[in-house]
């Protein structure tokens, strides 16, 4: 058994109201949680605050995104001093959303990392592969190019490291109901690992929680997190149904 704390975050993406998402937020607090479980959960920018302040203190929150400038004139962007100020303690960046919707290069997701962690936020740091990379045998290249960028921003910094959780989500399986299998998510979770291991250190290898991402539910799981390299889940569409609490609870 591995003693990296299992993780579980949320990632509510551009979903919700006012309504549902005080549903949400009262159902995860009369929900009770495995106690070794980190739970993290990110709703839209406009919501952050709300669900800060009536969520039980030991679920963290996180933004979906964050600018790497303190402030200023940015307009549409948020701060990390805006988000510390309000307790949000985490931001997810790089999701494949991000990156191939709104066009953010592996520069420019390094750099906010960069500045994120400096700043005293801990990082949802995202990766994957497209389908086509996958068929084209890219999968193991694509991930470690985008870990190298990172690796070029934070060097072998290992008390920034700490502060990165990496979630492996293959894009494929992204909101299309395909999980990967467990072995196709453990092949690329080891070779994330032995990639920090040689690149970064073995220390940092040996404690990064590396996240699996795809079509995660609560039935699929318990199977991936018996995984010796998955160290938790970053949800999406699960996250805003009651069955989050279970898959928060699959060690149980
Ligand atoms: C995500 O957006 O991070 C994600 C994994 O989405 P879903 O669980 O809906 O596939």
């Amino acid at each position: 058994m591995s003693s990296r704390k299992f993780f579980v975050g949320g990632n509510f993406k551009m979903n919700g109201t006012i309504k549902s998402i005080k549903a949400i937020v009262d159902n995860l607090n009369q929900a009770s949680l495995d106690s070794n479980v980190e739970v993290v959960v990110a709703p839209p920018a406009l919501y952050l605050l709300l669900v800060r302040d009536n969520l039980k203190p030991e679920i963290e929150v996180a933004a979906q995104n964050v600018y790497d400038k303190p402030n200023g004139a940015f307009t549409g962007e948020i701060s990390t001093h805006q988000l510390s100020d309000s307790n949000i303690t985490w931001t997810i960046l790089g999701h494949s959303e991000r990156r191939t919707l709104l066009g953010e290069s592996d520069a420019v997701v390094s750099s906010k990392t960069k500045y994120a962690l400096d700043n005293g936020l801990g990082v949802i740091w995202c990766c994957g592969e497209s389908l086509d990379q996958r068929e084209a045998g890219q999968t193991v290249s694509v991930v470690t190019g985008q870990l190298a960028s990172l690796k070029e921003a934070l060097g072998t910094d290992a008390a920034a490291w700490a502060k990165v959780v990496v979630a492996y989500e293959p894009i494929w399986a992204i909101g299309t109901g395909k999980v990967a299998t467990t072995e196709q998510a453990q092949e690329v979770h080891a070779a994330i690992r032995s990639w920090l291991s040689e690149k970064v250190s073995p220390a940092v290898a040996e404690a990064t929680r590396i996240l699996y991402g795809g079509s995660v539910n609560e039935k699929n799981c318990k199977d991936l997190a018996k995984e010796p390299d998955i160290d938790g889940f970053l949800v999406g569409g699960a996250s805003l149904k009651p069955g989050f609490v279970d898959i928060v609870n699959c060690h149980l």
